[in-house]
């Protein structure tokens, strides 16, 4: 084993997406951490994308939630650990004892390490007796768990990273990873570098970034995967690209399978009329799959989150099944997951319908050893409430308890306004959290203060199966406990027995002895099996390197799966899965025309609780947009640039449209971060339907039918400040974080009559004597002024009845200066730098903060023809990548002076 320390830097695990990237971090004397990869981890050898390069820019204490508090003469107050708990442990009790185990729940996160997530699952399912455990992991995978569950007999990703370099063409499927999992996706760049005939085909009805890279982009329709691939099955068996001494030995239900691809499928014409593509693109895709014995089908978020998600990761793991591309070198269907600990959730069963260790819960001798290894004295015995059913439960009083722990559903679940309607309903509201104010806690009745990335001590398990460790660097701020440990001492707060944990690495240690109990393939079989790892000490389990699952035999890691053929259904077998198509359970109609789509922006995660602490991230994307077709924002008269309102039957939201390129007539997509701390109202996830996949409970993220109006206002304009301006009387803002100020676009839909007081009011410049400055030019409504503090800029306003507003870059700059010059008073009210300088435009390279129109300026006027040239010029996509599809779209799309 290495050390897991050198000097002063620390080796951990980031914090964001499935990959699960090391990262070396270096805390510095003044507070700061320096953050570089980890050479030394296999995920990515010492390689970070952007947002993790980013993370010593989230760890300040602003904003934290640093003591328990709890709900008193209608506001929070801080108390003590034991009266928060207390308070819990009793009102959490008295209601179990009224109302029975079921009426109590708790709904926690894939941002949870395994060791929060064992010990919240075997409070909840061992002791309190009620399965009502849920997770944020049900909107981003349940799908795929689900769908693997069906054709493995249990939750297993067959392949690791190395396969992707092992492969001959590489399929992602409802996957924008260029931007969702970057490193993965600049692995595959560097794999069609070195290896140029590897085909990469990318599904998806979005031209994302991730198709920059692509042979073939097959624009599906949205919900027709399923008869992509219904299509594709049925194709190989007709030509007869079939392994049948594969089919034979190790699968059970081709027959039916293909049955009902074929009744929709057969014919390819079919097929790509229903997937509104061309025929020849169809064709292109299912030739190279029938003549490569290598592939790899990457799938993700496009495909889990629908109403047929299981059935569109069943239709994919067919098509790997019938040619036996599965547990061999560079094959195999691979689920990228979302989540830092999405899959670390999983192994410890942390969804409603799971038992630990991979074990079920509605199977008796599953839950027998459960509860003989717990010593639990009141075992669940039926699978507990589904996230969506969860907050429905809630609302209809029939939940009466809710503890939410490091998750935001008020804004991350579909139908967000009536998670909001139930929290406000529910007699008691646990959250823990790391930050104070998010649009979850304000209905918190005890608030709990969490340890956060950087300061808690665990292990995370990534999209390739690979356990590794995060580890604490920085000292444990206010009050704050690890959540494993939060949930112990409530546990123990309730007279429960077994949450006498020494530390993480004992929480650990069970969870490992757990997946060995009785795993014998006379007992309880299953490949989740870490044993091995069971028995470490502090010492040991600090310095654990990553290793993956399933340790065999002496403690040898597995990297791919299934490559002796035995799969963990009974019979050994994996199994076809029958999958009859079916659209998005809503359709578009006259009244809401358009199909909403949902995903990530590439430098933001979540609803921005840690990444939008980043100035380093805040400018790539600034805002939440409407993206769509120009012909369609025609047709529905909005415009490029300017605010729209986006409804559906269940909600509605207000951002800005644009036209990004890659939409298809009829649909248009918007980000999931913004929410109710950074945007007055861009929260996608209250238009999103209600509306569930039948077997995996995951939500249709991906299609929602909407209609779009104009939002009209009578003048824009932006706050640059630092300190909170008052924005009551604004229509529309969104809050950007700049370095030592934050930045508010603003508009307005109110007639102001004395610009001068209204800009006071704001600003919350009550001081006749303050040093302000000010320009109104009444006839055309343009209005700014400055106020200063001791010779430095403390806030500024701009308005305009018109979008002309001066760029914000200049500005900015002012808030990093000890003194303003005259030229930069002067400049002030002129609107802009008195010595022009160069607009670079909105961030593309984020990692050299290099602008759009300075690499179109360069590309221009320097003539470059490649990416590589661009980086040589002015070092955008140098470092992390993650701008590189960009870079190409806009080597693409300029023209170079002649
Ligand atoms: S790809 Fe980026 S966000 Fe994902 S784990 Fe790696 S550094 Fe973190």
């Amino acid at each position: 084993m290495n050390l897991s320390q050198d000097h002063l830097s620390v080796k951990t695990t980031c914090a964001y997406c499935g990959v699960g990237c090391g990262v070396k971090a270096t805390p510095r004397a003044d507070g700061t951490v320096a953050i570089e990869g980890d050479a030394s981890h296999p995920a990515n050898l010492g390689r970070l994308c952007v947002k993790g390069s980013a993370l010593g820019e989230t760890v300040s204490l602003d904003g934290r939630l640093l003591y328990p508090q709890l709900r008193m003469d209608g506001g929070l107050q801080r108390v003590t650990w034991d009266a928060a708990l207390e308070h819990a442990a009793s009102r959490w009790q008295a209601i179990v004892a009224a109302h029975g185990p079921d009426a109590v729940a708790l709904y926690v996160s894939g941002q949870l390490l395994t060791e929060d997530y064992y010990v919240a699952n075997k409070l909840m399912k061992g002791y309190v007796g009620s399965a009502n455990i849920d997770t944020n992991s049900r909107l981003c995978m349940s799908s795929a768990v689900a769908g693997h569950k069906r054709a493995f007999g249990e939750d297993l990703v067959p392949v690791c990273y190395d396969d992707l370099e092992l492969a001959d063409m590489i399929v992602l499927v409802g996957s924008n990873a260029a931007w969702c999992h970057p490193i993965l996706f600049q692995r595959i760049v560097r794999i069609k570098e070195q290896r140029p005939h590897v085909k990469l085909v990318v599904v998806d009805p979005r031209r994302t970034a991730t198709c920059e890279l692509a042979d073939l982009h097959l624009p599906v329709k949205p919900g027709t995967d399923v008869w992509l691939f219904n299509g594709l099955l049925s194709y190989l068996a007709r030509i007869g690209a079939v392994d049948p001494a594969f089919v034979g030995a190790h699968t059970n239900g081709l027959d039916g399978a293909l049955a009902a691809a074929d009744a929709d499928c057969a014919e390819p014409a079919a097929v790509a009329a229903a997937c509104r593509i061309s025929l020849d693109a169809l064709m292109e895709f299912y030739e190279a799959f029938a003549a490569t014995a290598k592939v790899i089908t990457g799938f993700s978020m496009g495909v889990n989150q629908s109403s047929a998600g299981t059935d569109k990761v069943n239709s994919i793991i067919n098509c790997h099944l019938i040619g036996g591309r599965i547990g061999k070198p560079g094959a195999g269907p691979f689920s990228i997951t979302g989540q830092p600990n999405a899959m670390g959730g999983r192994e410890v069963g942390g969804l409603s319908n799971m038992l630990a260790a991979h074990l079920d819960l509605d199977n008796g001798a599953h839950r027998d050893a459960v509860q003989t290894f717990w010593s639990a004295p009141r075992m669940a015995e039926r699978p507990g409430l589904k996230a969506l059913d969860l907050f429905h439960a809630i609302e209809s009083g029939k939940v009466k308890a809710v503890w939410v722990i490091a998750t935001n559903p008020v804004v991350s679940m579909p139908d967000a306004d009536q998670v909001r309607r139930a929290l406000e309903k529910c007699e008691l509201v646990i959250a823990s959290d790391i930050v104070q104010d998010t649009d979850t806690n304000a209905y918190a009745h005890v608030l709990l203060p969490a340890l956060g990335w950087g300061e808690k001590d665990g292990t995370v398990t990534n999209s390739e199966r690979r356990i590794s460790r995060q580890r604490a660097f920085l000292p444990a701020p206010g009050e704050a406990l690890p959540d494993w440990q939060i949930l112990s001492r409530f546990a123990q707060r309730l007279g429960y027995a077994g949450f006498d944990f020494a530390g993480a690495h004992a929480v650990f240690d069970e969870h490992a002895r757990l997946s060995a109990h009785d795993n014998r393939v006379d007992a309880l079989p299953r490949q989740f099996d870490i044993g091995a790892l069971a028995g470490m000490d502090r010492a040991a389990y600090d310095a654990l390197d990553p290793v993956q699952w399933p340790l065999r035999a002496g403690g040898q890691p597995t990297a791919r799966l299934f490559e002796d053929g035995a799969y963990s259904h009974g019979d050994g077998r994996a199994r076809f899965i029958a999958t009859p198509p079916r659209l998005p359970a809503h359709q578009a109609d006259d009244e809401y025309p358009l199909a909403l789509n949902t995903g990530r922006v590439r430098d933001q995660w979540h609803t921005m609780t840690r990444t939008g602490r980043a100035p380093k991230l805040a400018d790539h994307v600034a805002e939440s947009f409407i993206d769509m077709h120009p012909q369609d924002a025609l047709l529905h008269g909005v415009r490029e640039g300017e605010l729209a309102r986006l409804s559906s039957k269940w909600g509605a939201m207000v951002a800005r449209v644009q036209h990004g390129g890659g939409i298809a007539r009829g649909a248009v997509f918007v980000p999931i971060h913004w929410n109710g701390q950074t945007a007055s109202d861009a929260r996608v996830g209250a238009l999103v339907n209600p509306v569930v996949d039948p077997v995996s409970g995951e939500p249709e993220f991906k299609h929602t039918p909407v209609r779009i109006e104009q939002f009209r206002v009578k003048w824009h304009g932006f706050v640059l400040s630092r300190t909170a301006p008052q924005l009551d009387s604004v229509a529309h803002w969104t809050r950007i974080q700049g370095r030592a100020f934050a930045r508010y676009e603003l508009a307005g839909r109110n007639d102001i009559a004395d610009y001068s007081a209204w800009a006071r009011t704001v600003l919350g410049v009550d001081d006749g004597d303050a040093d302000w400055l000010e320009y109104f030019d009444r006839s055309a409504g343009v209005y700014r002024a400055v106020h200063v503090v001791d010779d430095r800029i403390a806030q500024c306003i701009f308005l305009s009845p018109r979008l002309d507003l001066p760029p914000r870059a200049w500005l900015a700059s002012l808030f990093a200066q000890d003194a303003l010059s005259d030229a930069d008073r002067a400049g002030l009210l002129a609107g802009r730098a008195l010595a022009q300088g160069f607009d670079a435009g909105p961030t593309v390279c984020s990692c050299f903060g290099v602008g759009r129109n300075t690499i179109c300026a360069a590309i221009r006027e320097q003539k470059l023809g490649s990416v590589a040239e661009v980086t040589a010029c002015v070092k955008a996509g140098g470092n992390c990548g993650s701008c590189v599809p960009e870079l190409k779209k806009l080597l693409a799309e300029t023209v170079v002076a002649a």
